[in-house]
């Protein structure tokens, strides 16, 4: 995959005609000629792994992330009021990134809120750090005892301090108000618009609740979406089939797979290891969400209503589980060969169980700029001596796995350019050697994993992904040739224009930059 200086003839939102133009890009639709001097072309991106609804939601809400202790973000909260019915929603902590890097507890926040519940989701969404008055709206007591799935952190006592680890925030979460239809319209919007900005034409809309849905619909059939979005429902508890889905088709948004989770993530010590965590004091080697046998009949239920599947897995003892569910599903012939099979994230894979991926025609879902940012918390929680291989993309490639790549925004920023670059160079932020070189990709893998690679991951790479005549007019147009920069060039490459069906949707002329999630 190279970046392209070309004339683009567009009729009906498809690429009837391309031509080589040395000048640059002009794209002619209906509407006009647009010209972009010295710019280059490249099939619009995708990316294979975010969270539309919530990325849009978060805006809305407090921003933790840059705290630097738990007081910080007390402080910061105190300047905000309810901002969901009479609960106080916020996101972005990481005790990782404190001064003193442990989990915050309810008493904290009880001295500045004694009666309004408020729930701040961890940067990586697994685990919410709560007060007592939300712990009381919920009736989590010290009876309460640990989901399956779930951790309810306590003290010495046995009492609650106030964090919910994977399944024990659904405890919480099913007393939070949902957000309204208005709302729900709004983030999806706002994220789109962002999307946009990066030059990303169709998104993979991971673990999208089934009430979201009829908006995304109404959005897309009056012609107010900007953006492609394919859909994987929520199915750890059969949402999908309490809500009576099924797949669907469309040119802009459709129901495509169903997302489970197999673990919970490193940050929060919840990713399973086959081997215990080298910086956790008990021999604790994290939690699988379902059994096996839960989560092989899950994904098949899933797959004879005709999905696509979706798993997270992120220790190499749900990627090996994950691995032998796919591989038994194959092989008991229920699923059609173009059904996809996909694991969300694949982070730490024990070597033996890449074949098994391959040997079950599963994409690897990969997200770059999680291993550069994680890895000074992924060498920790490792240590040292392991043969699993941490975020093994060349690795997978080897073995026939295809890639598709995303960015898991808002957890990251759906940054393409630094995506790019992590692909290619895996430098953490900081640091100047890559981490694990071999696993590197080249500039031509990496953009192949954030277009047709990442389509065939949704099944439409027989119409977009490529700038070829017949195939759908989604293209970005960028300031340089990625193929002629360093890590750092490429991190500075601008997007000016994104069209989706031929539309121009943004550019960077006429709007304002929004800023990162
Ligand atoms: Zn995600």
């Amino acid at each position: 995959m190279q970046a392209q200086q070309v004339w683009l003839r567009v009729r009906g939102g498809r690429i009837r005609e391309l031509v080589p133009y040395e000048g640059g890009v002009v794209i002619e639709t209906e509407a006009g000629v647009e010209s972009y001097p010295g710019c280059w072309a490249l099939p619009g991106f995708v990316d294979a792994h975010g969270h539309v609804v919530n990325a849009g939601l978060e805006f809305g809400q407090p921003q933790l992330r840059l705290c630097r202790s738990p007081e910080e973000c007390v402080e910061l909260l105190r300047r905000w009021s309810p901002n969901r019915g009479e609960w106080l929603l916020g996101a972005g902590w990481n005790h990782e990134q404190w001064e003193l890097p442990v989990l915050p507890t309810a008493a904290l926040l009880d001295a500045v809120f004694p009666d309004t519940p408020v729930v701040l989701r961890r940067v990586d969404g697994h685990a919410l750090w709560v007060n007592t008055e939300a712990l009381r709206r919920a009736g989590i007591t010290d009876h309460t005892p640990d989901p399956p799935g779930g951790i309810i952190v306590r003290d010495a006592s046995g009492i609650p301090t106030g964090v919910l680890i994977d399944a024990a925030a659904e405890l919480l979460l099913q007393h939070v108000p949902p957000p309204t239809p208005e709302e729900i319209r709004a983030a999806i919007l706002r994220t789109a618009q962002q999307l946009l900005q990066h030059g990303i034409t169709e998104v993979h809309d991971m673990d999208v609740d089934p009430l979201w849905i009829p908006v995304f619909r109404e959005l897309a059939e009056s012609g107010q979406l900007p953006i492609r979005v394919q859909a994987y429902v929520r199915a750890q508890h059969r949402e999908w089939q309490t809500a009576g889905l099924l797949p669907t088709t469309g040119e802009l948004f459709c129901l495509r797979g169903v997302k489970l989770y197999a673990d919970g993530a490193l940050g929060s010590f919840g990713a399973a290891l086959l081997e215990p965590y080298a910086d956790a004091p008990d021999g604790h080697t994290g939690l699988l969400l379902l059994t096996p046998q839960e989560l092989e009949a899950a994904v098949a239920e899933a797959v004879e209503a005709g999905w696509d599947v979706a798993i997270h897995a992120i220790g190499d003892a749900a990627n090996r589980c994950v691995a032998h569910i796919y591989r038994a599903i194959r092989q008991r012939g229920i699923a059609q060969p173009e059904q996809r099979l996909r694991v969300e994230h694949a982070q730490i894979v024990h070597p033996d169980d890449i074949p098994v991926f391959a040997d079950a025609g599963v994409v690897g879902s990969v997200q770059p700029l999680h291993c550069v940012h994680d890895a000074p918390m992924a060498r920790r929680r490792l240590g040292v001596g392991r043969s699993s291989i941490p975020y093994p993309w060349r690795s997978l490639l080897q073995e026939g796995i295809p890639l598709a790549a995303g960015s898991d925004f808002p957890i990251e920023p759906p940054d393409v350019m630094a995506g790019l670059a992590a692909f290619c160079f895996r430098i953490p932020p900081g640091e100047s050697e890559p981490w694990i070189p071999e696993e590197c990709l080249t500039l031509s893998e990496a953009l192949a994993a954030y277009t047709n690679w990442a389509h065939a991951a949704a099944s439409v790479d027989d119409r977009r992904g490529l700038l070829l005549p017949g195939y759908d007019a989604d293209v970005v147009i960028l300031d340089r040739n990625p193929s002629e920069c360093t890590a750092d060039e490429l991190t500075r490459i601008r997007v000016v224009a994104t069209y989706v069906a031929g539309q121009r949707r943004w550019t960077l002329a006429e709007e304002p930059l929004l800023g990162l999630v």
